[in-house]
């Protein structure tokens, strides 16, 4: 099968490797659309996942839709040409964190894309329980977004919105935009989006945010704390992972506020203020991974309560994934989400 495979730094090969073959617990599928992540872009320049450092050669992209092509001996519930999606974080199944449904934290978790094989091929193998079936309202294109939309849910469900609260979310990144649109979704009064990025605050616009904040035209917490009549945000996202947003997701805080930190950081953070955390009486929360949020976002996607097609900026093919992550790395073109289509 046709496969991009990353060979060496920065170096996709297009080239034929072997189809794999569905163990009996497995499904195997066609890979329909694959959105590159700035994940995948990491490990392209080498970089390490967390404590993961991956093996190369390796075939990347862990957020895609596909269709079925074929079954494993034991599997059941899913048929040759269904839609569906899958879930890139495998855990064992059987430790205690499996079996409480955080397999991500797994101490042996398996990353399809990191530790395996991802989606920028013709086909891929994956457990039956990590498939999950596409309603005919989402196409392959906007399924190909149900990974991050599951982790911003994982974000989101640490710290939910009741209707009513103001929602700052502190950064434009995919991350951010996933959880602006489930902020809107659940009714907040108000999302406030901030980032540096001009083009990227107008596709914040388009997928939920009601106020936009240019934080190199405008002190962000001023704008935040007017925009709230000088309450604050009851429920920040800090979804850019720099210092800066960090230190401002104490400042925007609304008393008794919830932050939920998604954004991974790079370097070290300093200037956090405890002390006004404490005295605001804040609560502090944090999501890895997506585990059991999967349903829920192709639920909130497939019926058009959230609209991620505005992330979608570019349109490529399988021959074209070096120019896709190179597009992805240097931020070209007003790039938000490259998509491979196969
Ligand atoms: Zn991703
Ligand atoms: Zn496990």
């Amino acid at each position: 099968m046709k496969a991009a495979l990353l060979t060496a730094l920065e170096t996709i090969e297009i080239t034929d490797i072997p189809k794999p073959t569905p163990g009996p617990e497995e499904v195997q599928v066609r890979v329909k659309c694959v959105a590159i992540c700035g994940t995948d872009v990491h490990i392209y320049q080498g970089f390490p996942i967390g404590i993961f450092q991956p093996k190369l050669p390796l075939v990347l992209g862990h957020e895609f839709s596909a269709t079925v092509s074929a079954l494993g001996k034991n599997v059941t519930g899913f048929r040759e040409g269904d839609r569906v999606t899958v879930e890139a974080n495998i855990g064992c199944g059987k430790c205690y964190l499996c079996r409480t449904g955080a397999y991500v934290l797994c101490p042996e978790v398996r990353v399809l894309s990191i530790h395996a094989n991802g989606g920028l091929a013709e086909y891929v193998v994956a457990p039956q329980t990590h498939v999950y079936h596409l309603p005919d309202s989402y196409d392959d294109e906007a399924a190909s977004l149900t990974e991050p939309l599951a982790m911003a849910m994982c974000g989101y469900l640490r710290a939910p919105v009741m209707p009513g609260d103001f929602v700052a979310v502190l950064g434009a990144g995919t991350g951010g935009f996933c959880l602006a649109a489930l902020a809107k979704m659940a009714g907040a009064e108000k999302v406030i989006m901030t980032d540096t990025r001009e083009e990227r605050l107008e596709v914040g616009l388009a997928v939920g945010a009601d106020v936009v904040i240019n934080a190199r035209q405008e002190d962000v917490v001023k704008a935040v704390m007017r925009e709230t009549k000088g309450h604050g945000a009851d429920i920040v996202y800090e979804a850019a992972g720099v210092p800066q947003t960090f230190v401002q997701s104490v400042q925007v805080a609304a008393p008794r506020a919830t932050i939920s930190f998604y954004g991974v950081p790079v370097e070290p953070v300093n200037g956090f203020d405890f002390g006004m955390f404490l005295l605001k009486d804040l609560k502090m929360v944090s999501a890895s991974g997506s585990p059991r949020c999967f349903s829920s976002a192709i639920s909130a996607a497939a019926s058009g309560r959230v609209n991620l097609r505005p992330l979608i900026t570019h349109r490529l093919k399988l021959e074209d994934t070096a120019k896709a992550m190179s597009l992805v790395k240097n931020r070209q073109d007003g790039v938000v989400k490259a998509l491979i289509k196969i």
